[in-house]
């Protein structure tokens, strides 16, 4: 079976408002446009592509579309103008052909064989979803109430409601006598209806989204991100959260101040260590480094380089901040557990948290600080040391 897909690209997107047509612009890094081409130029069953295409941009293609089996025609007035030029540019031995809204980027392998499946089976199918939504049939009111608006004529069935998507798909036949009806319709499944054909119903995809406006792009960067985790290969880089954790300990000894989170605590004993030895910021320093798997605390900022003898360790927390903004992240959160038998450390959280908020770069609302005892047991119970543990949460910004 030779199968040819028509990718209808030739729309300006004028409910869009951008100043380049909506299916070039990027989402999660690749164009609308070369996902949704690149969903039918490697797909299995595809024989050949063919991108309908505004005049100007058909001038100057993207180079995505300069790929094996794509060809470019100049697409028409109307959406199935475009699929009749690229109808006309078909192989003559096409027997299927799928065309497909350049605006739908998500459409997955398997919903394309379905539908190309059902197409040579029954002749016309297009991908569809039922309707999860209660329907009503609405008029403006004419005679009815006086205020303007639209008013409820009747609740349909939810039953028997699909919203169709692409792609939509039609034995060759079926295709040409659809396209002779050249009234204005919104998909070629309503012309193979006038021309008299069964039009089957395929299981469509919620992801299968149509950008149609600026709010759909946050959608589909999120769709973007969900199928970056399910195909890792196909990702460029998971830019969903990334978690890691971090400990420290710390001896505490009479005649060193005690330092946590930037903020000096009134206390017989401080840290010990080569640095402040701030627990507090060598936990959180280790879990943001840790979620970006940069390593750790001692890798960046060694105890036996001089640089960091009695360095601030807010300061080190906030050159590991730049490592992660130069990696693209941005911290989300952070909480950290600290664990000391005295002093009591609640008057100064509010304190930590601001400094932490700060190194962070991230407002006060994401940071937490919790104080525990060790109930008197080991070392940290007998108040001879002083733990912390941290963990944070990384984002792509
Ligand atoms: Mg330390």
């Amino acid at each position: 079976m030779h199968v040819t897909a028509i990718i209808a690209a030739g729309g300006r997107g004028q409910r869009f408002g951008a100043s380049q047509p909506k299916q070039l612009l990027d989402v999660d890094g690749e164009a609308i446009l070369a996902r949704s081409v690149r969903a039918f130029a490697t797909h299995p069953s595809v024989n050949e592509v063919i991108v309908a295409l505004p005049d100007d941009v058909m001038a100057n293609p993207p180079a995505y579309l300069r790929a094996d089996r794509v060809r470019l025609v100049a697409g028409g007035a109307r959406r199935q103008d475009s699929v009749t030029q690229g109808f006309l540019a078909a192989s003559e031995q096409s027997d299927v052909i799928v065309i497909h809204d350049a605006a739908r980027p998500f459409a997955s392998a398997d919903l394309i064989a379905r539908t190309i499946a059902a197409a040579a089976d029954s002749g016309a199918a297009v991908a569809a979803l039922a309707s999860r939504d209660t329907v009503k049939l609405v008029s403006p009111a004419a005679d009815g109430p006086a205020q303007a608006g639209h008013y409820v004529r009747e609740t349909l069935d939810r039953e028997t409601i699909y919203l169709a998507q692409t792609p939509q798909a039609f034995r060759r036949n079926v295709l040409s006598d659809a396209l002779a009806f050249t009234d204005d319709a919104t998909d070629e499944a309503a012309l193979a209806e006038r021309a008299g054909y069964h039009v089957r119903i395929v299981q469509g995809e919620a992801t299968n989204i149509k950008i149609t406006t600026p709010d759909d792009l946050l959608m589909a960067e999120a769709i973007a991100n969900q199928s970056a985790i399910r195909n890792p290969q196909s990702a460029i880089r998971v830019r969903t959260g990334r978690a890691g954790t971090g400990y420290d300990l710390h001896r505490l000894v009479e005649g060193r101040p005690l330092i946590l989170a930037g903020v000096t605590i009134p206390s017989d004993r401080g840290a010990l260590g080569h640095s402040d030895a701030d627990v507090v910021c060598h936990a959180v320093t280790d879990a943001i480094l840790g979620a970006l798997s940069l390593g750790d605390i001692g890798r960046h900022f060694p105890d036996t380089d001089p640089r960091w003898k009695d360095a601030n360790s807010i300061d080190l927390l906030t050159r590991a901040v730049a490592l992660v903004h130069e990696q693209g992240y941005e911290i989300g959160n952070v909480d950290v557990t600290i664990i000391l038998e005295r002093p009591k450390i609640k008057d100064h959280i509010a304190a930590m948290c601001a400094n932490l908020a700060r190194a962070l770069a991230v407002d006060v609302s994401r940071v937490s600080i919790k104080g525990k005892t060790n109930e008197g047991v080991d070392a940290v119970g007998r108040g001879e040391a002083i733990a912390a543990q941290a963990i944070a949460l990384t984002r792509a910004r």
